[in-house]
């Protein structure tokens, strides 16, 4: 193989040619909410205290890749970051160090109503807010927990401190919620918030993953057109996951009402276009959500390693990218698919 890095490389390259510029930290492993689609009802065994990147770490690695490895942006995940107590100050030092860097959060917005506005003022850009029911009882079968109403608060405080536009994501499963798909749509459009439908992955605590309790894209947008026109959007779609159609009224006056996203990980993988790398909460970078290979850039840091030892380790994390997630557009079901140990929550969705 030839050597990956050419000494002026820059960037997060892959041997694939795909250049990672969107960078996902997932800050904490801990939730407060227990997603059938992503926890088991027990929780998982959480990292303790002293494995967790403190937020000098975070500061420091985010510092790397926007200085030393062209990160472009900065998404903080989880678990739920909003757990973590000093989420303002990881916020406010990756935003000392990198004044121009766009810092988003995804989060369940369980307490964001106590946090919003201290979190803009840190320096936090944008907010992806995960809520998929409006309804209190299908919430709390899906999460496990009795919270809408909280979610919904931290939504309206986002409102209030000017988070705009706040973007919802939901995950629709068979026979759960994916009724609720039309409805949650009129409520983002007339809330103002740029809904996305996430298909389920197999990245579930239980295991349960079942190619026939994903709602398919295609399904979907058949769904909703019986209540709206969807027209895709003209602009392209570069690396972003979420194919965006513009929203008309279906009496066809040609008002336009907003937009939606369908992502379509399982059904339409984008592997060829993943412009993704991500770190999770103890400090290991993850070129794609199903590898089975991380790699330690926390030791190296603690271990007193220089920054350019630690980018470079992280290139090399990069190139190694596998160049898709399955063997081929279903590679969900392939016997050849292995499930990675780790959940969604324990990556860092
Ligand atoms: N706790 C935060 C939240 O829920 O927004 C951040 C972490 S969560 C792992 C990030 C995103 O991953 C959420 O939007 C969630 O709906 C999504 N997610 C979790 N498990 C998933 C799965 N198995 N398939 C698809 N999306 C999933
Ligand atoms: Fe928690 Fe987010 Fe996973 Fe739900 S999806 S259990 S809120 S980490």
């Amino acid at each position: 193989m030839t050597s990956p890095h050419p000494q002026r490389t820059v960037s997060l390259i892959d041997r694939f040619q795909r250049v990672a510029t969107d960078l996902r930290v997932s800050v904490i492993d801990k939730c407060n909410l227990r997603c059938t689609y992503c926890m088991p009802a027990d929780g998982l065994p959480w990292l303790p205290k002293a494995m967790l990147m403190t937020a000098d770490e975070i500061a420091r690695l985010v510092r790397i890749g926007h200085h030393q490895l062209g990160v472009k942006e900065l998404r903080l995940t989880g678990g739920e970051p909003l757990v973590r107590r000093d989420l303002e100050e990881i916020v406010a030092q990756v935003r000392a160090d990198c004044p121009t860097l766009p810092i988003s959060m995804t989060t369940n917005a369980v307490g964001l109503d106590r946090r919003a506005r201290s979190l803009l003022e840190a320096g936090m850009t944008r907010l992806n807010v995960s809520l998929d029911s409006l309804n209190p009882h299908t919430f709390q079968e899906l999460t496990r927990r009795p919270f809408l109403d909280q979610v919904l608060a931290g939504l309206r405080a986002a409102d209030a401190a000017g988070f705009a536009p706040v973007k919802i994501n939901a995950v629709l499963l068979h026979g759960v919620n994916d009724h609720e798909a039309p409805q949650l749509l009129e409520w983002a459009l007339e809330s103002g918030y740029e809904l996305r439908f996430i298909e389920h992955m197999p990245l579930d605590g239980d295991r349960a993953w079942r190619q026939d309790r994903v709602v398919g894209s295609a399904d979907l947008r058949e769904s909703l057109s019986r209540f709206y026109t969807l027209h895709p959007v003209s602009e392209s779609r570069g690396g972003a996951p979420a194919e965006l159609f513009d929203v008309f009224d279906r009496p066809g006056t040609g008002r336009s009402l907003g937009r939606v996203g369908l992502i379509s990980s399982v059904t339409e993988p984008f592997c060829a276009a993943c412009t993704r790398t991500r770190v999770t909460a103890e400090g290991r970078v993850r070129s794609c959500l199903f590898s089975h290979e991380e790699t330690d850039l926390l030791s190296l840091i603690r271990d007193g390693a220089t920054d350019s030892e630690v980018s470079h380790a992280w290139r090399d994390a990069m190139w190694r990218k596998p160049r898709a997630h399955g063997t081929d557009r279903a590679g969900f079901t392939r016997e050849s698919f292995v499930q990675p140990q780790r959940t969604m929550s324990a990556i860092g969705g």
